[in-house]
């Protein structure tokens, strides 16, 4: 698999400084993954370089134009010769989960579309979804309204670059992780509390078990602890 490409479009690029950051920035610094930020207004044709216009039908607010997306995401995909996943964040897509970040920390092309006001014409998910070379995912990050994309895109990179070889120092972390363990009975848990140095804190005593040295008994109490975290939110 060649370096995964990550392209997001949007009209606040400035948002997306913080990619430069932490592991991501460092993934940058190190080859293993390319990240392009893009100015929606760049694509935009006119004067003023206007985005949105009155929705259709009447009521509040703003919509973007499907003229200004189509041009900066086939500007996009004329760059890289790979299927392209076509990701547009609105709260009413599908929920983002980590078997959606695994799944696309394997392709090789993903383009996120950042949206403002009310969102984007929907002529532009109805349109790439009839190209070849796109699949098109409509992805929510939770059941909340935000201003715009990309804060949820900031989100769904960090989940699915982290899970890219080579991204974390010690790939063993990753499959301790909340969502990614799993009992006897193959139930998709929490992770475990962790513990750290000092000892005793503020009365409180790392429980016994850890301080043990077995190992046996250390993964047992750790996926008990595990399913009695994952009950308690399901309650
Ligand atoms: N009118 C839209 C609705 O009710 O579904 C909400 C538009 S919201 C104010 C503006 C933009 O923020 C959306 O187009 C989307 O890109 C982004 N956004 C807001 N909440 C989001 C969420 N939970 N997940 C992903 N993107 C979100």
């Amino acid at each position: 698999m060649s370096k995964p490409r990550f392209d997001v479009i949007t009209i606040f690029p400035d948002y997306l400084a913080p990619l430069s950051l932490s592991l991501v920035g460092k993934a940058q610094e190190n080859e293993l993954i390319d990240i392009n930020v893009h100015d929606l207004r760049d694509f935009a044709t006119g004067v003023h370089k206007s985005v949105d216009d009155t929705p259709y039908g009447g009521g509040a607010g703003m919509v973007m134009a499907p003229e200004p997306w189509a041009s900066a995401i086939d500007s996009v995909a004329e760059k890289v010769d790979q299927p392209h996943e076509l990701i547009i964040l609105t709260p009413a897509g599908k929920k983002f989960d980590q078997a959606t970040a695994y799944e696309l920390a394997s392709k090789e092309h993903l383009i996120f579309a950042c949206g403002r006001y009310e969102g984007i014409d929907f002529r532009v998910t109805e349109h790439y979804r009839t190209q070849s070379t796109f699949t098109v995912r409509e992805i929510s990050i939770g059941d909340y309204v935000l201003n715009g994309g990309e804060v949820a895109a900031l989100v769904i990179l960090e989940a699915i670059i982290r899970l890219i070889p080579g991204v974390i120092g010690n790939p063993a972390s990753l499959e301790e992780e909340s969502h990614s363990i799993r009992n006897g009975s193959d139930q998709q848990l929490v992770e475990y509390p962790s513990y750290t140095k000092p000892q005793e804190w503020r009365g409180l005593e790392v429980p016994a078990v850890l301080l043990s040295g077995n190992h046996g008994e250390i993964a047992r109490w750790r996926t008990q602890q595990s399913e009695i975290r994952t009950k308690k939110l399901q309650e």
